[in-house]
């Protein structure tokens, strides 16, 4: 049965799919030799023939003609700029910009070569921006940012769901919507996740004094807090680093660089805010009413993030979904690193939104995207993206169960017709191919059980191995370029790459390996795929190119809200245990301003913390208010001026301080990727 599994005849789209990873044989130019090729340099090239004719298969089999998303996302639409840019708090200079949406006017018309079809199609709707109707009384700024910025009219202000991820973007939002339908306060504001893209822009439409007099409310799901600043922070620096290449933010918006991310266009890069919420929704049911409007929450924990809600409006009945059913297949596993989410309990939470609601409400809008109107229209979307995580899920299963391992599941596993013909549920952000390696993983982890590769050599060593097996970096080279004019981008990729691992100062390869890329970039329909090749194209090309600004996960703000026990498990993790290895510390931590008093223990490469254990004379005692503990930790504040202006105190002396400070490593997200 796995075999005839394995064996089954492909339809032309899924061939056209299995081609956007590599293989494309049988649709490419045909065998050529390296003479007669494009010489290698470190320029961005065309599309190349595999790749035009890849594009081609795509336009031929996805229903173009079904342009109902357009209609859909331009319909309700009161007001918007005709060239949204919006300036960035205190930046000045060129990169003065917290969004610019004008650098995507050139996404219309017909795709380029260079630019899946597929994808081009999601880029010209996530262009279209402005202020929505939804229903009387429910609007939306869209296009924005990443995400949808939502308003609810209530007796006396407005109830701000999910404000984006920057102050100035949801300040821009909101001035929009006061000026379209004239100025009323912000009474409340609904968190439906703890995803940044939902909270970071708070500030930008609530000042902070009102929350503390009680004029505004600010509801989350249960966890919210805790999950909003601690996904971030552990592997925050990695994740940054990673995000980078997922959102494209290397790259320049164009035929040939960035386009669309799929969720939406990028993020918008400004600042970060944080407010705690007010009121807390811990179970499904739960029924509040703010400013005269009731809300119903149903509480979606651990599906696409660790604390979520979605919730119905009877006075409208309106359902919204947070960011559980979106115009993409979201993300089972995001690219730029993250725990894997569970397809099953995604599509349970879907299948309890229906059953809940789904003999009342009218229409559906969420944290992404446009809404469905209509019931039938709204529930068949519903049922759908719950149908696309749960195939996903039990399928991957499934094969897993045959025996087939990761890559063979990724290869293999084909959405039936009724799912993959519809645009909301195609691959933009999350794909087939990566949420089934992540649902293998979830549930066995990364080994596939073959001992072959239970512990192969790392990159470089490997990568020394290969070349002298292939006969030296020359010959590898060859029969690479062979692979090349094959449109074989895939194995082009996995072979150059030893090359480069083992010989990174080879231009040659680098170069290489960057067409191959990036022909795989130009291919792929989710935008994060394209992101990330094309990012790595850029960095392969030019090695100063990861020095290019980055935006961070963790903000001051964010960090700021971490629990002192998170900042502790964050210390830990900076910590050099090679270095500290033969170290034995106790540092007594004194937060004044919280009344906190922290035990911190260093022995055998490891750091403790407690608020219990005694103290038996510690090597170090630092009295330092929390705020400034921090701004050290981020590199924004140093010890020994704090010493001196009286702001910390220290016992204990300043060598053990140098000493127990030594053993720690400041991350910085440009480590390599696709070099040693
Ligand atoms: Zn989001």
């Amino acid at each position: 049965m796995g075999s005839s599994r394995r064996r089954r005849s492909l339809g032309l789209l899924a061939a056209a799919i299995a081609c956007v990873g590599g293989g494309c044989l049988g649709i490419g130019p045909g065998r050529s030799g390296p003479e007669d090729q494009a010489p290698l340099n470190g320029e961005t090239k065309p599309a190349t023939e595999a790749t035009r004719r890849l594009q081609e298969v795509v336009r031929r089999s996805l229903p173009f003609d079904d342009d109902r998303d357009f209609e859909l996302a331009r319909r309700g639409r009161l007001a918007g700029r005709q060239a949204l840019r919006i300036p960035a708090d205190g930046r000045p200079g060129s990169d003065s910009l917290a969004w610019d949406m004008t650098r995507y006017a050139f996404t219309q018309g017909e795709a380029p070569e260079t630019v899946n079809p597929s994808l081009w199609r999601q880029a010209k709707l996530n262009r279209i921006h402005g202020l929505f109707e939804v229903v009387d009384g429910i609007y939306q700024v869209r296009g924005y940012d990443l995400s949808n910025v939502s308003f609810v009219r209530g007796e006396t202000g407005w109830i701000v769901i999910d404000p984006l991820i920057t102050v100035e973007a949801a300040r821009a939002a909101l001035s929009l919507l006061n000026e379209t339908l004239g100025e009323r306060p912000v009474v409340g504001v609904i968190y439906s996740h703890s995803h940044v893209d939902h909270f970071g822009g708070v500030r930008g439409v609530v000042d902070p004094t009102d929350v503390a007099s009680g004029s505004v409310r600010i509801v989350a799901p249960e966890g919210f807090m805790e999950h909003a600043v601690s996904e971030n922070v552990v592997a925050g620096n990695a994740m940054t680093r990673r995000a980078a290449y997922m959102f494209g933010r290397l790259l320049e918006p164009g035929p040939r660089g960035r386009v669309d991310a799929g969720l939406g266009k990028t993020t918008s890069m400004g600042r970060v805010s944080l407010l705690p919420p007010t009121d807390v929704v811990r179970e499904t049911g739960t029924t509040l009413e703010i400013d005269g409007v009731e809300f119903v929450f149903q509480n979606t924990p651990g599906a696409e993030a660790p604390a979520e809600m979605m919730f119905f409006l009877p006075h409208r009945k309106a359902f919204f979904v947070a960011e559980e059913a979106n115009g993409v297949l979201h993300n089972l596993y995001t690219l730029r690193g993250a725990p894997v989410r569970s397809g099953a309990l995604w599509a349970r939470w879907l299948d309890e939104a229906i059953a809940l609601f789904g003999e009342e409400l009218e229409l559906v809008f969420g944290a992404h995207h446009w809404p469905r109107w209509g019931r039938e229209e709204a529930l068949d979307f519903l049922a759908s993206q719950r149908d696309l995580y749960k195939y996903i899920h039990d399928q991957t299963l499934h094969l897993a169960n045959l025996g087939l391992t990761p890559l063979e599941i990724a290869e293999s596993i084909e959405l039936p017709e009724d799912l993959a013909l519809r645009w909301y549920d195609r691959g933009y952000y999350g794909t087939v191919k990566h949420n089934a390696r992540a649902t293998y993983q979830l549930y066995l982890g990364f080994f596939d059980g073959n001992p072959a590769r239970l512990d192969p050599h790392p990159p470089a060593e490997a990568g020394r191995r290969y070349v002298e097996l292939a006969g030296g970096g020359e010959a590898l080279l060859r029969l690479a370029r062979e692979a090349f004019a094959r449109g074989d981008y895939r194995w082009v990729a996995e072979v150059v790459n030893h090359l480069v691992f083992a010989d990174p100062g080879n231009r040659r390869a680098r170069w290489l390996q960057a067409d191959a890329l990036e022909q795989l970039g130009y291919q792929a329909e989710s935008g994060p795929w394209r992101n990330f090749y094309l990012s790595a194209a850029r960095e392969l090309r030019d090695a100063t190119g990861r020095r290019a600004p980055q935006g961070s996960t963790s903000s001051p703000e964010v960090m700021a809200g971490m629990s002192s026990e998170s900042l502790f498990d964050f210390l830990a993790v900076s910590l050099d245990g090679r270095r500290a290895a033969g170290e034995e510390m106790t540092v007594e931590l004194l937060f004044p301003d919280r009344e906190e008093r922290w035990l911190l223990e260093i022995r055998r490469g490891v750091l403790r913390h407690s608020a219990r254990r005694a103290v038996t004379e510690p090597t170090l005692s630092l009295r330092i208010p929390r705020d400034r503990f921090l701004s050290v930790l981020r590199g924004e504040a140093k010890m020994p001026a704090l010493l001196r202006t009286g702001e910390a105190r220290l016992e204990g002396g300043l060598v053990a301080l140098a000493r127990f400070a030594g053993l720690f490593e400041r991350f910085l997200p440009d480590f390599e990727i696709v070099t040693p």
